[in-house]
C-alpha cells in the first residue's frame, strides 16, 4: 500500500460491501488505483437470506458480497486491506486515512462506504432475533411471513408507517411500548388498516417470535417489525466536515445526485448516504460514486 513515502491512490472506498465494492469496480474499470478499506460486518450479516436484489434473491448476504469482491480483485489496480479506518483528513487530491493497525492510506478521493449502525430497542431477546424473525424492512423479509401474524414493537412515529405498511404482508398488531401515543386521526388510519393495538408494555421476546407483555401475556407471531435508529458506522465524516442531514430515524451523509458530499473530493453511497437502504440501492449508489469519482479526477 501506498505511504506516505509512496504515490497516493487515486481513490480510497472506506467501507467494501454492496456500495463501496460497487463505486471500487467502476474505478477499476477506469484503471485507477483504488484501495479498499473495509473492516467485514456489513449490516445484514443477521439475515440468512438476502432479498430483493436482482439476479441473488434468497441467497445468503456474505455470498453475495464474496462473489462481489472476488470479481472486483481480479483487477490489479486494486489493493484490499481489512481493518477499519479510524480517522481521515486533509482535502481534495491529498486525504490520509489511518487504519486501525496505524497504516496510512493516501489518496486524491474519498468514497465513504462504511454503513450505518441499528441502534435496537433494549428489549430482552430482541437482538438475537434481529434478522432471524425481527425485522426492520418488509420488502427484504415481509414476503417470507406468508400472511401470517405481525408484531410491531414501537420505537416512535415511524413504527406507526410501519404498521400502516405492514398489513400488505399479514395481520398485525402494534404494540405502543411507550413508544409514542397515537392521535385520533392515527388510531382511525390504524383501525382502517386493521391493525390491533396493545398498550400494555413488552417484557421480552421469546421463542421464534413472542411477545411477552409486562401484564404476564404471551402473544406469538410469525415475525416481528421494529424500526431502529441509525447513525453512521463511522465518525469519518464528521472528522472531514461532511454536512450531515438528519432524518426520522436519525442522521446520514448529505449528498447530491452523484453522491458528492459538502466536501470537494468526498463522495458517500449506500446507507450511510441515504435515509432508507437496501443491496440494490446500494449497489446503484456505490456506481453513480465511483464514476463521480473518476470524472471528479478527470474534471476537478
Ligand atoms: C437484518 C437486516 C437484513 C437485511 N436484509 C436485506 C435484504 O434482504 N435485502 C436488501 O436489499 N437489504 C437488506 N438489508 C439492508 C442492507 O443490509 C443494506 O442496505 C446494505 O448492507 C447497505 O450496503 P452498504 O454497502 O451501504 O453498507 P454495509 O453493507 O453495511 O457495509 C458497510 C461496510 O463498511 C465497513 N466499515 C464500517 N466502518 C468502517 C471503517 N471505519 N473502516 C473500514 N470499513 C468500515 C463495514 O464493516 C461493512 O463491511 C438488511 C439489513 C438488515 C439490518
Amino acid at each position: 500500500m501506498p505511504t506516505d513515502a509512496n504515490p497516493a491512490f487515486d481513490v480510497a472506498v472506506i467501507g467494501g460491501s454492496y456500495a463501496g465494492l460497487s463505486a471500487a469496480l467502476q474505478l477499476a474499470r477506469a484503471r485507477r488505483r483504488v484501495a479498499v478499506v473495509d473492516a467485514g460486518s456489513p449490516r445484514n450479516r443477521f439475515a440468512a437470506a438476502s432479498h430483493g436484489f436482482l439476479t441473488q434473491d434468497g441467497r445468503p448476504p456474505g455470498e453475495i458480497a464474496a462473489e462481489a469482491k472476488r470479481q472486483l480483485l481480479a483487477y490489479p489496480t486494486v489493493h484490499w486491506r481489512h481493518g477499519t479506518a479510524t480517522r481521515a483528513a486533509g482535502a481534495a487530491d491529498d486525504f490520509v486515512a489511518t487504519l486501525d493497525g496505524g497504516e496510512r492510506i493516501r489518496a486524491r478521493r474519498l468514497v465513504l462506504a462504511f454503513g450505518i449502525v441499528d441502534e435496537l430497542p433494549p428489549i430482552e431477546g430482541l437482538r438475537e432475533r434481529w434478522g432471524r424473525s425481527v425485522f426492520h424492512c418488509p420488502y427484504c423479509h415481509g414476503y417470507e411471513l406468508c400472511r401470517g401474524r405481525i408484531g410491531v414493537i414501537a420505537t416512535g412515529a415511524m413504527s406507526l408507517h410501519q404498521a400502516l405498511m405492514l398489513p400488505e404482508w399479514g395481520e398485525v398488531t402494534l404494540f405502543l411500548d411507550g413508544a409514542f401515543e397515537p392521535d385520533a386521526g392515527q388510531r382511525a388510519a390504524l383501525s382502517t388498516r386493521g391493525v390491533g393495538v396493545e398498550s400494555a408494555r413488552v417484557a421480552r421476546v421469546a421463542g421464534t417470535a413472542t411477545v411477552e407483555l409486562a401484564d404476564g401475556r404471551r402473544l406469538a407471531f410469525d415475525g416481528l417489525f421494529v424500526a431502529p435508529r441509525m447513525r453512521p458506522a463511522s465518525a469519518i465524516a464528521g472528522q472531514l466536515g461532511c454536512a450531515l442531514e438528519e432524518g426520522p430515524l436519525g442522521p446520514c451523509i448529505r449528498v447530491d445526485a452523484v453522491k458528492a458530499t459538502s466536501v470537494p473530493g468526498v463522495f458517500a453511497c449506500g446507507d450511510a448516504a441515504r435515509m432508507a437502504g437496501s443491496v440494490a440501492l446500494a449497489v446503484g449508489d456505490g456506481a453513480l460514486a465511483g464514476v463521480a469519482a473518476h470524472r471528479s479526477l478527470l474534471f476537478p
